[in-house]
């Protein structure tokens, strides 16, 4: 799990960062009308369509106002994100919003950009299982690369090598060997004996993306993680 307590972007990472949450969250209607005024100032407003509160757009003044759905808006708004002039101010207030932590414009490595607190530090794991279930995900190459070097098989045979059409490598975890398909729940996870609560057993070398889950407590809330839950039995 991630601990350190703020995380450094850059500004175009931190737009990266936002595209990554539209892509992962899907449309998410109440962040984007918030957010639309500082993407696109006047150029955005929300009416009723259909009998429907939409946001509406237009590209400029010279056209009138056309209501967009949420899937496009993202896309919109990530296109004005990267083709606008970046102010750092304005990008911390933006991923405050998306991220829902606290965000302040700053210097990293003497580039500008943004800092973001992760909000993980009243985190604790309850050893549900549930990041480990229903998981489709993607693995690193130096995690393949370790597993080989350590003769690995048993966790190999659950990785799928696949060509995407960019010509890049990925590396699907934890893929059935006899399906082909997607495992209903890693086959590393197994229950403690005599307990409800799970655990690793692949723990000392197991992917970057679990030790890494969850990136943030937006994360953790969406993903069904239990480990902001403050009245735990176990
Ligand atoms: S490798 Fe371990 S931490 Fe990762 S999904 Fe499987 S059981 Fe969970
Ligand atoms: S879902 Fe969260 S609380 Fe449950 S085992 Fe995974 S990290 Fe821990």
């Amino acid at each position: 799990m991630p601990h350190e307590l703020q995380t450094f972007l850059t500004l175009d990472q931190a737009i990266d960062a936002v595209a990554a949450d539209f892509g992962q969250y899907g449309p998410q209607p109440d962040l984007f009308c918030k957010i639309g005024p500082l993407i696109l100032g006047n150029d955005f407003k929300t009416g009723i369509s259909n009998g429907v509160k939409r946001a509406w757009i237009r590209p400029n003044r010279n056209h009138p106002f056309t209501p967009v759905d949420d899937t496009a808006l993202g896309f919109y708004f990530i296109h004005a994100l990267e083709t606008s002039k970046k102010n750092a101010a304005s990008i911390a207030h933006i991923c405050a919003l998306v991220f829902e932590t606290s965000v302040r414009p700053g210097v990293g490595e003497g580039r500008s950009g943004v800092w973001i607190e992760s909000r993980m530090d009243d985190f604790v794991c309850k050893r549900c299982g549930n990041c480990c279930r229903r998981l489709e995900n993607t693995c690193l190459r130096e995690d393949r690369q370790l597993w080989e070097r350590l003769g690995r098989s048993d966790i190999l045979t659950w990785v799928k090598e696949e060509q995407l059409d960019t010509g890049e490598v990925q590396y699907r975890i934890w893929i059935d060997p006899q399906t082909g398909k997607p495992a209903e729940s890693c086959p590393f996870l197994v229950q403690q004996p005599g307990n409800i609560t799970f655990y690793c057993t692949i723990q000392p070398v197991k992917p970057l993306v679990c030790w890494e889950y969850p990136f943030t407590k937006k994360h953790a809330q969406h993903t069904g993680c239990r480990g902001f839950e403050v009245n735990d039995t176990n």
